[in-house]
């Protein structure tokens, strides 16, 4: 539910009803706009009806709101959420590159990486120290060493560092060495895991698990979104679908579909939503014409030596063709700026 505040409601009006909302066990999250203040009410709203509200002093409008989130959607919050990341910010009107390796290896390999990363200009370096494998017997990763690496590459390279934690011993770690929490396709339904980095200080990446919907994935940022972490940023990665000419199917599609109900920023992952090296700057492209506020990028010096998804790994000098390519769609797109429509 949404209590839609007049333009005259001064603060004590707002605090009526927060006390209103309180009174029932329940809490308000007030947000104030240049226009309007809107306050949800966050916690179980059944048998709850909007009588209960809409005689309160200056409350011009409430708005039943029928899916499982609230704080992600626009009617709560119309403007998109800019999740600043050092001098990086994310769903603003730059096009935001992350680009880096699947897993930290070797000195050599991740320095090699993040040197051509810097050069492209991009600002977020990926790196995986804990590794959700399919396989027990796969490369898991080197753990937190693989974080102190990742943590040299920021200190060396200026670049700030976005890298997965698969529990909440693991998010105490990406919290000590890193800049962004990952949470996985596979974690992301992981409920206790995205209670604890709604807690964090660090923004969220929030991967699309492999068969979840938007509503699914939504619901999920929501649980961070309710513990007080504002800065949740969406990845789509594929999803599993009956086709097999690629390792997941890159749903594009979800871009504007969020845009138009989410006030999130969304990326893509056209690595690990294609699985082939040969796939990854087309769909890196399109979804930059599809208005994706950025891209997520595998890199690897020496792809068939990988110790993980080697087969979607760009070589560095494709990598950096690819950016120049994204820079033209990207300003190929920008204007007009509005691409959330209808
Ligand atoms: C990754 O980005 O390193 C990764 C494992 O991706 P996903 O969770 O999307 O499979
Ligand atoms: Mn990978």
């Amino acid at each position: 539910m949404l209590i839609v505040m007049k333009p005259d409601a001064v603060e004590s009006d707002i605090e009526k009803v927060v006390e209103a909302i309180e009174e029932l066990n329940l809490n308000a999250q007030v947000l104030l706009e240049k226009t309007r203040a809107t306050i949800v009410v966050l916690g179980n709203l059944d048998g709850i009806e909007k009588a209960r509200f809409v005689h309160l002093p200056k409350v011009s409008e409430i708005i039943k709101l029928t899916k499982t989130y609230r704080l992600s959607t626009r009617d709560y919050k119309s403007d998109n959420t800019i999740v600043k990341i050092g001098d990086a910010t994310i769903g603003g009107d730059e096009l935001t590159i992350i680009a880096g390796v699947c897993s930290v290896e070797n000195h050599e390999q991740l320095f090699t990486v993040a040197e051509t990363v810097k050069k492209s200009g991009a600002k977020l370096f990926r790196g995986g120290a804990f590794k959700p494998r399919t396989s027990p017997y796969a490369f898991q990763g080197l753990g937190e060493r693989g974080l102190q690496m990742l943590a040299e590459v920021r200190a060396e390279f200026d670049l700030k560092i976005v890298t997965e934690a698969m529990d909440e011993h693991g998010v105490d770690l990406v919290e000590k060495y890193g800049d962004v929490i990952q949470i996985g396709a596979r974690n992301m339904q992981n409920f206790s895991l995205l209670k604890r980095v709604g807690k964090s200080n660090l923004p969220v990446l929030l991967k699309r698990g492999f068969a979840a919907t938007l509503d699914d994935l939504l619901s999920s940022a929501e649980y961070i979104l309710s513990e007080g972490n504002e800065n949740v940023i969406l990845c789509e990665r594929g999803i599993r679908t009956f086709a097999n000419h690629a390792r997941n199917t890159l749903d594009l599609s979800i871009v504007p579909a969020l845009q138009k109900i989410s006030n999130l920023p969304i990326i893509v992952d056209p690595s690990h939503g294609t699985g082939k090296t040969f796939m990854v700057a087309p769909m890196a492209k399109a979804a930059v014409a599809v208005g994706a506020n950025g891209v997520i990028v595998e890199i690897h010096p020496n792809p068939e030596r990988a110790l993980s998804d080697g087969s979607q790994a760009l070589t560095p000098a494709q990598y950096l063709e690819m950016v120049a390519q994204l820079d033209t769609v990207f300003k190929a797109v920008q204007s007009p700026k509005s691409q959330v429509q209808g």
